[in-house]
C-alpha cells in the first residue's frame, strides 16, 4: 500500500476558464473531479466532441464541486460513453444539476436541429448529448453534505466545505490513504455577498489546485445597488428596455435581491421586470428553499416570511410564446435572460431585437469570456453577427463591475493567507494565461510558494 502512486491529470480548465476536468489516479483507481463543458470560442467548443483522454467506464468515482455547466456539462456524455459509478455532489448542487443538465441537453439538441435546418452538411449534425442523456447522468448523483467525510476508492476520502461561489458550491478536500491531502478549490467565491455563506477558511493542504478567473484583477468597490439604481433611472427616462444578460444560477437571484432592496429603500420606481428564462425561474425556487446553504441574514429573513427574491412587478416567463411576445412590449421594462455571456439562450433574441434601438440599455453582470458576444459588445463593437444576421449596436452597453461569483486577486490572497503552512505545490487552473501569470507572480512574491500553471493533459505526481 505504501508505495501506491498518486497523480493528478489536468484535462480541462488548463490555461482557459472552462471545461474543468481533473483526473486523480490512486494506484489503479481513477477519480474524476468535475466534468465540465468547454465554452466560448469555436476551437474550445470543438474540444467537447474530442474523445475523452481516459476510458469513462474505467473511472471509479466522480466528485463535483458545483453546478455550473463548465464543471458538470459533460457528465451526460461521460455516462453515455459508459461511466457507471457514483457522482458525488452536495444536495443543492444536485438540485441545480437537475435543472441545468436537462436544459443543456435540450440546448445541444436545438443547436443540432438548427444546424441541420439551415446548412447542408454531408452527414447530419448530431447533438453532443440529449436531454435523455442528461436524465441518465442524473441517476448517478449521490448527495454528500458539507462537513461529512466520504470514502473514495483506493483508500482515499473527501470532505466538501462551502466555497462561497454559488448555492451548493464546495471545496473538495481529498485525503489519500498515505495521509497526503489535496484541496480542490472548484471555483472560489467571495466574502460578504448576499444570499450564501462565505468561503470556508482552510489552514493547510499538501497540494492545492486553485482557480484563477480573476487572478489579474480587483473587483470594483462600486456599490451594485447604486449602479443598478442609476441604470434603472436612465431607462425610465429613455422609455426603453433594460436587457440584462444573466447567469441563471446565482447572478439572477442576486439581481432579484438587489431589486427588492432598492424597492424596500424607496429608490426605484415601479417597472415591469421579466425573468425570461425557464431555468432561472426554477433555480430561483431552489435558492428560496435551500436553507442549509443560505447565510445567516438571508436565512433569518426567509424564515420571517419575506420573499427576498421577489421584487414587485416581477413576471416569471417560462413559455416560449410569451418570451417572443416580449418583443412587442414597449418600455420602460426590464428583461433578465440567459445566457450571461450572451452566447446562447433567449437573451440573444432580445439583443437582436433591442440593440438597434438607442433607448435600450444592455447591462452585463459578470465575466465575459473570450470569443463570446458579450465580450465583443463590451469591447465596443458597433456591428455584430448574430445567427447569420448583421445587427447594428445603437444602444448603450453597461456593466456592473462589482458583481462576481469569483474571488478577485485580493480576495484569493486573503483566502490563501489562512494557510499556516506552505503547500508542496500549488496548481493554478481555470484562468486565461494573463490572469494565471499575475496570480502566480503574486503568490510567489507574497507567500514564496511553489506554483505550476499546468498545460492541457499534463500530469503531476502527488
Ligand atoms: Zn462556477
Amino acid at each position: 500500500m505504501a508505495s501506491m502512486s498518486q497523480s493528478i491529470g489536468f484535462y480541462g480548465a488548463a490555461e482557459t476558464v472552462t471545461g474543468s476536468r481533473h483526473l486523480l489516479t490512486i494506484g489503479n483507481q481513477k477519480v474524476l473531479v468535475d466534468c465540465g463543458l468547454f465554452q466560448g470560442s469555436h476551437e474550445l467548443k470543438l474540444r467537447n466532441t474530442a474523445p475523452f483522454s481516459f476510458v469513462p467506464r474505467e473511472l471509479d468515482a466522480v466528485v463535483i464541486t458545483h453546478a455550473h455547466i463548465d464543471h458538470i456539462g459533460l457528465l451526460p456524455r461521460l455516462v453515455a460513453e459508459g461511466y457507471q459509478g457514483p457522482i458525488y455532489a452536495t444536495p443543492a448542487t444536485i438540485e441545480l444539476s437537475r435543472i441545468s443538465l436537462p436544459d443543456s441537453g435540450r440546448l445541444q439538441e436545438e443547436d443540432a436541429h438548427y444546424a441541420n435546418r439551415h446548412r447542408h452538411f454531408p452527414q447530419p449534425v448530431v447533438p453532443l448529448y440529449t436531454e435523455r442523456d442528461a436524465y441518465e447522468a442524473l441517476k448517478h448523483f449521490k448527495a454528500v453534505h458539507y462537513g461529512q467525510p466520504h470514502e473514495l476508492p483506493g483508500g482515499a476520502s473527501f470532505t466538501f466545505s462551502p466555497a462561497g461561489h454559488i448555492l451548493g458550491s464546495a471545496f473538495a478536500y481529498i485525503t489519500f490513504h498515505d495521509g497526503t491531502r489535496l484541496l480542490m478549490s472548484g471555483d472560489l467565491g467571495r466574502y460578504d455577498t448576499p444570499l450564501i455563506k462565505d468561503p470556508t477558511v482552510v489552514e493547510s493542504a499538501d497540494y492545492l489546485v486553485i482557480e484563477s478567473t480573476y487572478g489579474d484583477r480587483f473587483h470594483s468597490h462600486e456599490d451594485p445597488l447604486g449602479k443598478i439604481e442609476s441604470v434603472l433611472h436612465d431607462v425610465m427616462k429613455s422609455g426603453g428596455a433594460l436587457v440584462i444578460p444573466s447567469f441563471a444560477i446565482g447572478r439572477t437571484q442576486e439581481l432579484l435581491y438587489y431589486f427588492r432592496q432598492l424597492q424596500n429603500q424607496g429608490r426605484m420606481q415601479r417597472i415591469p421586470i421579466y425573468i425570461d428564462s425557464p431555468m432561472a425561474v426554477s433555480v430561483t425556487h431552489v435558492y428560496a428553499q435551500a436553507h442549509e446553504d443560505l447565510d445567516e441574514e438571508m436565512l433569518a429573513s426567509v424564515k420571517a416570511g419575506n420573499s427576498e427574491l421577489e421584487p414587485s412587478g416581477i413576471t416569471f416567463v417560462r413559455d416560449k410564446e410569451l418570451s417572443k411576445a416580449l418583443n412587442s412590449q414597449h418600455g420602460p421594462l426590464v428583461i433578465i435572460s440567459g445566457s450571461g455571456m450572451a452566447n446562447g439562450g433567449r437573451v440573444v433574441h432580445h439583443l437582436m431585437h433591442r440593440m438597434p434601438d438607442p433607448s435600450t440599455i444592455v447591462l452585463f453582470t459578470g465575466y465575459q469570456a473570450e470569443g463570446t458576444l458579450g465580450r465583443r459588445l463590451l469591447e465596443g463593437a458597433t456591428m455584430v453577427h448574430i445567427m447569420g444576421q448583421e445587427v447594428e449596436v445603437r444602444c448603450r452597453i453597461e456593466k456592473v463591475n462589482a458583481l462576481s461569483a469569483h474571488a478577485d486577486q485580493g480576495e484569493m490572497m486573503k483566502w490563501l493567507s489562512n494557510f499556516k503552512a506552505e503547500p508542496k505545490m500549488t496548481f493554478i487552473v481555470h484562468g486565461e494565461p494573463p490572469a494565471q501569470e499575475a496570480l502566480q507572480a503574486r503568490i510567489e512574491k507574497d507567500l514564496g510558494w511553489k506554483t505550476i500553471i499546468p498545460k492541457q493533459a499534463e500530469t503531476h505526481a502527488l
